[in-house]
């Protein structure tokens, strides 16, 4: 079969190549995949970067995977050839870990994630464990099922990690994919949400937000400050600000755009230490929490949102054939596309 596989640890050192057909152990299913999504961290793991040491030499890349039972292990319960499902990408390797045990797998230790630390979903067919196979109703289509995983950490973010209710005015930093997924979240319970990006987003992200609805603002050094913009659109500090831009700028200033006894939300990751100002958090009481991964239950409600139609895929997606792999990463490298996906 073909697989998109990273061949040494360098930069932009993976191609297309012909591997064996995995065979599935006797508790694994053999899922041929429809479609899988080019994450953030594939780019970052395709490029080589500082904190992505853990990425394996040799691999196939892809964990935003949809598809369909193509064969079953010996010991494999509850599926059968021409199910469909979506994989959970964050996996436990140890069942007895506590934050197993209390539902948060994915900040277990020892977790792994499949596209990374073993082989993923860029490829014709993928082997997963049969716990981390998630059913999707027959009513969704296998190419929005593809956003699940990304979704699901947006849902994670502002249903689980954030303040936000009905209501509430929301800043969200970052219009890239997990930005706006957490945008539409927001929305979806009621939030009024508006969008900072930088002028290198415009092309792109920012108009794609505001083709989906949203309000945006740009930030950056020929911009007046973020919190003088949210005033002046909401006519008073926001109530919440989630960061997805992974910009430490956008992180330290935070505080300024955001109410006394407000939150902050972290979902985004940072390629350096950022500083912040503590005491001007402090004096307005405004609480920052982080948000890491997504579990089962975000799962199942991005399922829901996608299948209700929530979702606007159409403009947020654009579909490349696996071969063209190669090609979708440099075109997500250079920001051109706010999803990519790869029909498998
Ligand atoms: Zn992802």
């Amino acid at each position: 079969m073909k697989a998109l596989r990273r061949f040494e640890k360098a930069p932009r050192a993976a191609h297309i190549e012909e591997v064996p057909t995995p065979k599935p152990g006797p508790e694994q299913i053999l899922l041929k995949v429809d479609h899988c999504g080019i994450c953030g961290s594939d780019l970052h793991a395709f490029l080589n970067h500082a904190g992505y040491e853990s990425v394996l030499e040799r691999v196939t890349f892809g964990h935003e995977v949809s598809g369909t039972v193509e064969s079953i292990g010996a010991n494999v319960k509850d599926w059968a050839l021409g199910d469909r499902g979506v994989l959970t990408a964050i996996q436990y390797t140890n069942p007895q870990c506590p934050y197993v045990l209390a539902g948060d797998p994915q900040l277990s230790p020892t977790r792994r994630v499949q596209g990374l630390h073993l082989n993923g979903g860029m490829a014709e067919y993928i082997a997963v464990d049969q716990q981390f196979l998630n059913p999707i109703p027959d009513t969704l289509d296998l190419r929005d099922a593809a956003l699940t995983e990304p979704l699901s950490v947006a849902d994670h973010c502002v249903v689980n990690r954030s303040s936000i209710g009905p209501d509430d005015q929301v800043i969200v930093s970052g219009p890239g994919i997990i930005g706006m997924l957490c945008a539409i979240v927001a929305r979806h319970i009621g939030a009024e949400v508006l969008i900072s990006g930088t002028s290198a987003d415009e092309e792109v992200r920012l108009s794609t937000a505001r083709k989906i609805g949203f309000e945006t603002v740009t930030v950056g050094p020929d911009f007046p400050p973020l919190h003088e913009q949210v005033m002046a659109h909401f006519g008073k500090e926001a109530d919440a600000f989630l960061e997805a831009s992974g910009a430490s700028p956008a992180l330290s200033a935070s505080w300024q755009a955001v109410r006394t006894d407000g939150t902050v939300t972290v979902v985004a990751l940072y390629g350096q230490e950022t500083k912040l100002d503590v005491t001007q958090f402090v004096r307005k009481q405004i609480d920052v929490r982080t948000s890491y991964g997504s579990a089962t239950q975000s799962y199942h409600r991005a399922i829901e949102l996608l299948n209700n139609g929530i979702i606007p895929v159409e403009k947020l997606v654009k579909v490349y054939d696996l071969e063209d792999g190669i090609n979708a990463f440099e075109e997500a490298e250079r920001q051109e596309v706010l999803k990519p996906l790869l029909k498998c």
